[in-house]
């Protein structure tokens, strides 16, 4: 298949709004841009699979205006669209598979797709030699440190941005996320997130976190909060064959009160900020920047996914805005 990006369908031609010059902020960088943009160089790194153990290479590429992200399976010849419709598994990570041929999967793919949403970066070629991406430290710091490295680059194209125009809301028991229209008329494509957990381990209880999305509230903020798991948890993940590649090098691990690693958390409520991370990334494969506010109380990687598909499954819940060119109107 391919790895065009591919807006859901709706009848209704896309409506055009003018950004005003005070709109772009300095110092934001591209997240909250009108233009697309894509990495200037190639770059790549080589880690393990938090499952799988697996060593993997991978490696970032520049693609074209309208590319939007795919990742590609370098060991099958398979290209996949990062895209919530091609979601396939939530249990662990984000996995997405391609539709015609359901073994070609990728998973672990949030952190990453996180970063590419706080950069701004809406077109890239990811290639890997294997079913999942390397873990590196948990977070997603690494993956900005990478898209730092290869640098940024503006796209002579407007961008395609997804403005949530009513609430929707999907639940499984006391869990909900929700996306809903700004408050206020922010004329950049913003999204603004809130997240809060409550897990019966002491270590962790009732934390949240609330981010109005730009590169550098990002990685000021959040990028550096690592992923988690129950002590009791990660021997049955590891009967199961799952966590192989896990330590307290790349997760934190809680054991009630206590957190294992010796050197402890990296921030206060580190916890729900990596909540808030998988978010973004997960949010992000709604294949276009998001235009909302997303509230969410112990959700995850399933509750995220169910709600994308939730709202484009309603076309009064959203509608797709581009840009007259910023330069345009700035002349
Ligand atoms: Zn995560």
């Amino acid at each position: 298949m391919d790895a065009v990006t591919r807006l859901p369908s709706r009848a209704a031609s896309p409506m055009v709004i003018e950004p005003s010059a005070a709109s772009v902020v300095a110092g934001h960088g591209a997240s909250q841009s009108w233009r697309q943009h894509t990495l200037k160089s190639s770059i790549g790194c080589v880690g393990v699979g938090v499952h799988s153990g697996r060593r993997v290479v991978l490696t970032l590429h520049p693609a074209a205006a309208g590319h939007g992200i795919a990742f590609r399976r370098t060991d099958l010849s398979r290209t996949i669209a990062a895209r919530y419709d091609n979601v396939v598994d939530t249990r662990l990570s984000t996995v997405i598979a391609d539709p015609d041929w359901a073994s070609a999967r990728v998973g672990m793919i949030e952190h990453l797709m996180a970063a590419f949403a706080a950069k701004g970066v809406d077109n890239a070629l990811v290639e890997l030699d294997g079913p999942e991406l390397p873990i590196l430290d948990g977070s997603a710091a690494p993956y900005l440190f990478l898209l730092d490295c290869a640098g940024i680059a503006e796209q002579d194209a407007a961008r395609p941005i997804i403005e949530v125009t009513r609430p929707v809301r999907v639940t499984d028991g006391a869990a909900f996320a929700e996306l809903a229209p700004l408050r206020g008329h922010a004329m950049r494509p913003t999204l603004e997130l809130e997240v809060s957990i409550d897990f019966a381990a002491a270590a962790i209880g009732q934390q949240s976190h609330t981010l109005r999305l730009n590169t550098d509230s990002f990685r000021a903020e959040v990028a550096r909060a690592r992923t988690f798991a129950l002590a009791q948890e990660i021997e049955q993940l590891r009967a199961a064959g799952f966590a192989q590649g896990g330590s307290l090098d790349n997760a934190i691990v809680v054991d009630g009160a206590t957190v294992l690693n010796p050197d402890g958390l990296r921030m206060d409520s580190e916890f729900a900020r990596h909540k808030l991370v998988d978010a973004v990334g997960d949010l992000s494969l709604a294949g276009a920047a998001l235009h909302g506010r997303f509230v969410a109380h112990r959700t995850g990687h399933g509750l995220n996914n169910r709600l994308l598909r939730a709202l484009f499954a309603n076309p009064a819940c959203w509608r797709q805005v581009t840009a007259r060119s910023f330069d345009a109107v700035a002349a």
